[in-house]
């Protein structure tokens, strides 16, 4: 069982920046209005995820460590997916492959904590907190060696750490996110910072774009607001003169979740193609809201892989609201 539960785990968990996205999104999902994350050793020996979210109270505290435990759906509604979590298995699978560490204490509540390791439970204990939520995840994979000769260097790990963190903060821009190293002790080196935007979503997106991708892409910047068929688009495009030489400045969010997909390359790559060459990457940043039975995000454990039930009319949406922002740019 408990090396059943490990094998399952990894699927989930593959390396330390997916244990991060897994925290994190719960930390969103606790409504946090700042999340402070910390790593040593490239995540490998500590992750920590600090909230002000609206925490756990003691008695859930062994339930949200168990397997498909959620408070965020209630089973008959499976598709109507609105939050990142959903399956109940990122803390159950951090318990499986790390020693997995919480604290967490709602308003108005007392303070409790509970712990795993090799997917033994502890009994939760009075501790001291004075709100939100704190996880730690330690010694991840030091169970199964396999996994672990699997993992990069610490630098090639904090970097998707960093990668991370930078893509949930640029659809969270009411909320503030730090980052630090603390390999070496103490309060370590702050290696991210974006704290809470002001103003309404697309101000604060712009002002978190600015932040995270830099004044040259906030400046190339064209608004996107569009919708075909019950689907929205919104978000920002960049002129044709901020162009990579690479993919890294290509987002795509749906339902506020970071997603790959290729059906967005391909649709980035059709809006552009009269003004890029082959060798040029656009750069975009969309957020997509479609009714979440339209769309299938459980392709992959990790969440991070899409499935559109009309890809067609998610592509024409893309294509046709960056071609009219470019028009109306004077392209
Ligand atoms: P899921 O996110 O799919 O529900 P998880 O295993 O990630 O499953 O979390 C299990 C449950 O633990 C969540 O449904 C939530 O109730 C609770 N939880 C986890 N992290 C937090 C947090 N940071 N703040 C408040 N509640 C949390
Ligand atoms: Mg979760």
């Amino acid at each position: 069982e408990a090396a059943i539960n490990r094998i399952a785990a990894g699927e989930v968990v593959e390396r330390p920046a997916s244990a991060v996205k897994e925290l994190v999104e719960n930390a969103i999902d606790a409504g946090a209005r700042r999340i402070e994350v910390s790593y040593a050793d490239g995540g490998k020996t500590l992750i920590r995820v600090v909230d002000d979210g609206c925490g756990i109270s003691g008695a859930d505290l062994p339930l949200a460590m168990s397997r498909h435990a959620t408070s965020k759906i209630d089973g008959s509604d499976l598709l109507n997916i609105h939050t990142f979590g959903f399956r109940g298995e990122a803390l159950p699978s951090l318990g499986a492959v790390g020693r997995l560490t919480i604290k967490s204490r709602p308003e108005g509540e007392e303070a409790f904590t509970i712990s795993t390791s090799g997917g033994e439970q502890s009994t939760v204990k009075p501790t001291a907190l004075s709100g939100g939520t704190i996880v730690e995840l330690r010694d991840l994979f030091y169970a199964t060696p396999a996994r672990l000769k699997f993992m990069r260097t610490d630098r090639a790990e904090a970097g998707a750490i960093n990668d991370v963190i930078k893509k949930l903060a640029m659809a969270e821009p009411h909320v503030t996110f730090i980052l630090r190293d603390v390999s070496g002790g103490g309060e370590g080196r702050v290696v991210f910072r974006a704290d809470a935007e002001i103003g309404d979503l697309f101000d604060a997106i712009h002002a978190r774009l600015r932040r995270i991708l830099g004044a040259e892409f906030a400046e190339n910047a064209l608004l996107i607001d569009a919708e075909r068929e019950g689907i929205t688009l919104t978000g920002y495009a960049a002129l044709p003169t901020y162009s990579r030489g690479s993919s890294v400045a290509q987002h795509l969010f749906v339902n506020g979740r970071p997603v790959r997909d290729k059906m967005f390359i391909g649709a980035l790559r059709g809006a552009y193609m009269d003004f890029l060459s082959r060798d040029r990457h656009p750069a975009a940043v969309l957020f997509l809201e479609v009714e979440p039975t339209r769309v299938d995000v459980n392709v992959h454990p990790a969440k991070s892989e899409v499935r559109f039930r009309e890809p067609a009319i998610a592509r024409g949406l893309i294509v046709s609201a960056i071609r009219h922002a470019l028009a109306e740019a004077g392209h």
